[in-house]
């Protein structure tokens, strides 16, 4: 894709073909946040070569669907706002009931939505990667989280101020129409989510989170604990080793010192339950129906 130019104007420099290149700096993420066991608040930032123009160490490809997606000036106007920032595991991005500081258009790695019940305990409600965009009630105006989002596999992100994706987002409906859409998505996968975890078995439920990872990450190797998978999944750690041993033994997934490898994704696919299929489904005919 030619989007060869200028990274933030004086910002960073794009190297190649959609791929920009800064100097790293640290930040502190939300307050709050970092009372929380367990999970990282602070990673890797390039603001400072952001503000700078320095071209700084390594470089980054842009990978984040929805930005490839816009044409090229909205694009450019999200860039020039915004900072490539490193995600090392359990990175928390948006906190329960804090003020949203920062939106992220992830690049790699995976992010997981949280809904945290008083006890402490927290279950999955859905999963975002490079198709995706954390930060979503800004959309709609609102300033607070309701979820806790972390990620779940270390990546990388285009992280922006919320109060310059309001204003861009003001600028420029169509990149409103993008972000409504992942809204939807991810309201899709959350209700999808709360049916499966009713009422379909945990070998099922799974396989379905393996093959929605695999999607976002695009490695059939998911670095996951079965303990964090526990969490994800909303049950014990005991059920979850009772599932993977299920799947290990059918031939369909590896597990080697905390890391799931699908091995057989057909007929991984041919053991889901019915949820992975329907929001495939339901994805495509969104797609079909965007203009
Ligand atoms: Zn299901």
């Amino acid at each position: 894709m030619d989007v060869n130019g200028v990274y933030g104007g004086t910002a960073c420099r794009w190297v190649a073909s959609v791929r920009f290149s800064c100097k790293p700096d640290s930040i502190r993420l939300q307050k709050g946040a970092a009372e929380l066991p367990n999970h990282k608040t602070d990673f890797p930032r390039n603001s400072a070569a952001a503000r700078t123009g320095s071209d700084g160490h390594g470089s980054q490809q842009l990978k984040n669907q929805i930005l490839l997606s816009l044409p090229r000036p909205i694009r450019n106007a999200v860039l020039s706002k915004s900072v490539f920032v490193e995600l090392p595991i359990h990175s928390v991005l948006n906190e329960v009931g804090a003020p949203i500081q920062n939106a992220y258009f992830i690049n790699t790695g995976l992010a997981s939505i949280l809904n945290v019940l008083q006890n402490g305990k927290s279950v999955e409600v859905g999963l975002t990667g490079k198709e995706g965009f954390v930060g979503v009630p800004l959309i709609a105006g609102f300033k607070t989280s309701p979820t806790r989002v972390i990620m779940q596999i270390a990546g990388s992100a285009l992280s922006i101020a919320a109060k310059d994706i309001k204003a861009i987002l003001r600028d420029y409906p169509a990149l409103d129409r993008s972000l409504q859409r992942c809204s939807q998505e991810l309201a899709l996968q959350a209700a999808q989510t709360a049916a499966c975890n009713r009422v379909h078995e945990i070998d099922q439920r799974l396989a379905r989170w393996l093959l929605m990872s695999q999607d976002r990450i695009g490695n059939e190797v998911v670095p996951l604990t079965q303990e964090f998978l526990a969490h994800m999944l909303g049950t014990r750690r005991a059920s979850v080793t009772v599932a993977a041993g299920m799947l290990q033994k059918a031939g369909l997934i590896s597990y080697v010192r905390g890391q799931l490898k699908i091995e057989d994704r057909g007929r991984l696919e041919n053991s889901v339950c019915e949820c992975y299929g329907a929001l495939k489904k339901q994805m495509g005919v969104w797609k079909s129906e965007s203009d």
